[in-house]
């Protein structure tokens, strides 16, 4: 299955133009590196796209209240619930959408 069929330098490319090397949610330019909205056991690189990558800070990444911080399990499920909406948004549905999903839905 193929949502954007660019591979996977080409996804980070094109995420890097779009965010002109800020981080996506607060625009700081500290640290910004790329997080994959669907992760954990293998699914970091089976459910990559461009869609999946957003640019981050250090805080919104790993800090407190970033995606991977001790409470930013809020943080991660909103990214997960706009990445939902987006596939949809696209026309996924069913089991493609849940594919993507890495395997569940978040709405
Ligand atoms: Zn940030
Ligand atoms: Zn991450």
């Amino acid at each position: 299955m193929k949502i954007d069929g660019l591979t996977s330098k080409q996804r980070h490319k094109s995420r890097r133009k779009k965010s002109g090397g800020l981080c996506e949610i607060c625009h700081s330019p500290n640290m910004v590196q790329h997080h994959h909205i669907i992760h954990g056991k293998g699914k970091r690189k089976q459910c990559e796209t461009v869609y999946s990558l957003i640019a981050l800070c250090w805080n919104c990444h790993h800090g407190n209240y970033g995606v991977h911080g001790k409470n930013g399990k809020a943080l991660d499920t909103k990214l997960k619930q706009d990445l939902q909406r987006k596939y949809e948004e696209l026309g996924l549905k069913g089991k493609e959408l849940q594919y993507w999903l890495g395997g569940r839905y978040y709405l």
